[in-house]
């Protein structure tokens, strides 16, 4: 089938690229030992800062966020060390599977994959673990494959609640630059993340944000490590170098994105997203669909994952939709294939890309014979236009 009209992405990241992005990484490769190169690298490296709200050093890899994973892992644990994880969805299960491949002891705690994690029971694991076998909690921020975010500050008392010394170690691929997150004040060690959901920006680049403890730790940890090393990469940062090829134009991207963040303000964009968020569920209540992620605390201001009435395929109303409206709707992974889809809302995005998003889905469930009720679009126009809408105050 002949598809016209721009392409809707919205599934959870890779996001749609800004067209400024795009425009800024199509420029001739600088070289990368260059004062030219130093100025964009400290540029950067700045800028992530801002975004990672920490004054701590934040690495730059050209990698997926998997590659953050490992080099999180590595750089601050020895063989065997204890870590404590949650399976709370498809990234948080397999952070803990790259874990266990690089000889940690990992304790995978059950979930339902329709809430973040629990503090209290982690609480309970650790207060259970006197000889501190336990070196690292793993906490995946917004889990993209199920659409519940983990409330961090909570987790952070809850591991001071016992005095238990672990690193925590947190996933913020799919929250970084849109979601809030501190990672000085909510006393996280190790923030990672990529460049393709709230950055903006193609798939390609991964960040380490690095606390003094998780630096402590990295002197005396074992696990082997080269390429994903901090220490050779930090001393480079300081200059704006790098150890090896840095992805030049991926960061000159980086550089104009960070400046559409700025430009935004980082309250606004976290607002921005709450907002979209409320009204992407808005249309799934009316619609009569379920949400999966189940506690209202927790679900995500990126992505809503949407469980499809029982005996229809989530896979062939999502490819129903692209014939039909030219529109990429995120698949359910993991233990919800087939049974889930989801609605990415995030990076550069808006009121009427949100509108366009909903409506294809509307008219897909029609299409493909789901039974749903009508009105989901309207509920949420509704809650656009209520009374968080800023329209008066802009005085249009
Ligand atoms: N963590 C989360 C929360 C993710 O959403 C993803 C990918 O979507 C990853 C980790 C893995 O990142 P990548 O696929 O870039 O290696």
């Amino acid at each position: 089938m002949t598809r016209t009209g721009r392409h809707f992405l919205q599934i959870p990241g890779p996001t749609n690229t800004p067209d400024r992005v795009l425009r800024a990484m199509a420029a001739p490769t600088i070289d990368h030992r260059s004062a030219e190169f130093g100025a964009l690298g400290l540029d950067v490296l700045a800028g992530l800062r801002r975004v990672f709200q920490t004054r701590a050093p934040v690495v730059i890899y050209p990698a997926s966020g998997s590659g953050a994973w490992e080099a999180a892992l590595v750089n601050t644990l020895s063989p065997g060390d204890g870590v404590l994880a949650f399976d709370v969805g498809e990234f948080a299960k397999n952070w803990a599977e790259c874990a266990r491949r690089l000889g940690l002891d990992v304790e995978l705690v059950p979930g339902t994959w329709r809430r973040g994690v629990d503090p209290e029971e982690l609480a309970r694991r650790l207060a259970r673990d006197t000889d501190h076998h336990i070196r690292a909690v793993l906490v995946v921020h917004n889990e993209t494959s199920t659409g519940a975010t983990s409330r961090l500050p909570e987790i952070r008392r809850a591991i001071d609640s016992c005095g238990h010394p672990a690193l925590l170690l947190v996933d913020a691929v799919s929250s970084v630059g849109s979601i809030d997150l501190r990672h000085d004040e909510w006393g996280i060690d190790v923030t990672l993340a990529g460049s393709q959901k709230g950055l903006m920006l193609p798939p390609g680049l991964s960040f380490n944000a690095i606390s003094a403890k998780a630096l402590a730790a990295s002197r005396t940890a074992r696990l082997p490590r080269s390429y994903w090393a901090w220490e050779p990469m930090i001393a480079a940062n300081r200059s704006g170098f790098f150890p090896t090829t840095p992805a030049t134009n991926l960061l000159f991207g980086l550089r104009e994105a960070l400046g559409m963040l700025d430009e935004e303000g980082l309250p606004q964009v976290f607002a921005r997203h709450l907002r979209l968020a409320a009204a992407a569920r808005a249309a799934v209540r009316g619609w009569g669909l379920e949400i999966a992620c189940e506690r209202e605390d927790e679900q995500s201001a990126v992505v809503t994952t949407v469980m499809m009435p029982e005996g229809h395929d989530a896979d062939r109303f999502r490819a129903g939709v692209l014939d039909r409206f030219n529109m990429s709707l995120g698949a359910g992974l993991g233990r919800l294939k087939g049974l889930a889809f989801r609605i990415g809302h995030l990076g550069d995005f808006n009121d009427l890309m949100l509108m366009g998003t909903l409506s294809g889905v509307e008219l897909g469930l029609a299409a493909c014979g789901v039974p749903f009720r009508r009105g989901g679009v309207a509920a949420a126009l509704d809650a656009l236009a209520g009374p968080t809408s800023d329209a008066p105050a802009r005085g249009c």
